[in-house]
């Protein structure tokens, strides 16, 4: 229905912009929801599809959980807003950073919070720059990051991200420097193996070190699993050869969960799953659910302690947002948590795991599919023309996008990500759901390879 007043033309002519533009949409045309049941979304015809994407891989309780719409109103009712600046915040804001510091690996922290993951992750950046003049080493500046590492939007968290497309803003701003993603299948050498690679992306570390001056450089920001490059656990032994590194030059190493942070990759954090204890972690997502637009910057002892010092000797650090430990945000995050950790969640995530890769494992036995990578509940399948040599489709063809649309059609929403599909279900799915999903997704990649050699 593309009547003038239908949602769909609506969403087209309205002044927002979603992303309505981009040529795969405008073919198919903008889905506009009303609500969700579980895992699935439904517009405004009525059609219910399977988001396996967990929208943007936040909403990991699914779209209508009663106990977080309850906190929600709750506290709404009882506090609805407050800052946190003055030496007043509410109990809420207390309460959810020694939750948070209870949950991270650290004994005790800090922790600041912003509206999203973006803000978290200039948040830190800020920090790092700020103790770095106040410890007399304004040098100390660079802040070393991935090609194809995804940190956000704005004008530092896309220094930070290794993508192309920031070229178009004049990004990285001076001072972002972006080592190899250590992506064995892509990136390896011809007879290298996974042991030598990880060895190779160390040894270039250290070479960017010493090339830059280990005391120009204030921080290394890494994801456990690249999520928006396309879901890429890192090399075997990758944070065990890079961490020494760092700590040998007095670099902190932060991780940035904003995606893996709260079960996705079967355990707390990221970090814990390939087994290193970061400097910071950054949050965000699943922090509150999905439920409410939040971040945080949680800081181990170290950085807490030397910030304090930074505080007293020179001044607070000068920064925060009017909505930083929103009560209604914080009461969200403490009930997520609570429903993650101790409902079930987590233990889903783990549950399902082995199906999940039993089921991606399968689809990559199609001759389309190169390689199937993933960790706990996130997934990528990357499609390529010629198996044997991993050749790509022509990015002119839009595989992924077209798998992706006619995934839809079938009411299944997965994301294309280059030249992969991306598969990042709530924690709440059950095994039906799981298989109805990889049906769906098998139907939809039979038909558009068929497709493109007919
Ligand atoms: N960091 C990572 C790892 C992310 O995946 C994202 C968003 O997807 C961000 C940071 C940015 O978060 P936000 O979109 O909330 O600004």
């Amino acid at each position: 229905d593309t009547a003038p007043n239908s949602w769909e033309a609506r969403a087209e002519s309205s002044s927002f912009y979603g992303f309505t533009d981009l040529p795969s949409i405008k073919a198919r045309g903008t889905v506009v929801l009303t609500h969700g049941e579980g895992p699935y979304v439904i517009d405004t015809e009525g059609r219910r599809y399977l988001d396996s994407n967990s929208g943007l891989w936040n909403m990991v309780a699914g779209f209508d959980h009663a106990g977080l719409a309850a906190a929600a109103k709750a506290q709404y009712d009882r506090f609805p807003g407050y800052h946190a600046f003055f030496g007043r915040m509410s109990d809420q804001t207390v309460m959810l950073s020694e939750k948070l510091i209870e949950v991270s690996p650290y004994d005790r922290g800090r922790v600041f919070y912003t509206n999203s993951g973006s803000e978290a992750n200039d948040t830190l950046v800020k920090m790092l720059w700020f103790l770095a003049r106040a410890e007399d080493q304004p040098q100390r500046r660079k802040i070393l990051t991935r090609k194809n590492a995804y940190h956000g939007v704005t004008a530092v968290s896309a220094s930070m991200t290794g993508k192309p497309y920031n070229e178009l803003f004049g990004l990285p701003l001076p001072d972002f420097i972006h080592l190899t993603c250590p992506h064995y299948w892509r990136e390896g050498q011809p007879g290298e193996t996974e042991a030598q690679f990880t060895a190779r992306m160390a040894a270039e570390l250290e070479e960017v070190i010493a090339r830059e001056g280990a005391e120009t450089i204030a921080g290394f920001f890494a994801e456990p699993v690249m999520g928006a490059g396309g879901v890429i656990p890192p090399s075997a032994g990758y944070f065990q050869a890079i961490q020494p590194i760092l700590k040998k030059h007095g670099i902190p190493l932060i991780s940035d969960e904003v995606i893996c942070g709260f079960g996705r990759t079967g355990a707390v954090w990221g970090c814990e799953t390939y087994d290193f204890v970061p400097d910071a972690i950054i949050s965000s997502k699943a922090l509150t659910a999905g439920y409410f637009p939040m971040g945080a910057v949680i800081l181990g002892p170290e950085l807490a302690d030397r910030l304090h010092a930074a505080s007293e000797a020179v001044e607070e650090f000068p920064h925060g947002f009017t909505a930083s430990g929103h009560p209604v945000g914080c009461a969200i995050a403490l009930k997520a948590i609570d429903v993650i950790l101790n409902e079930g969640l987590l233990d889903n995530v783990r549950r399902l795991t082995p199906r999940f890769e039993e089921g991606m494992t399968r689809l990559a036995e199609n001759p389309n599919i190169g390689e199937f990578r993933g960790k706990g509940l996130m997934g990528a399948l990357e499609a390529v023309a010629d198996k044997p040599t991993r050749t790509p489709f022509p990015s002119n063809l839009s595989v992924s996008e077209r798998i992706a649309n006619t995934c839809t059609d079938h009411g299944l929403i997965c994301r294309p990500l280059g030249q992969s599909i991306v598969l990042c279900p709530p924690f709440i799915l059950t095994e039906p759901q799981m298989d109805e999903m990889f049906e769906k997704l098998e139907a939809a990649l039979t038909e558009v390879f068929a497709g493109l050699k007919a």
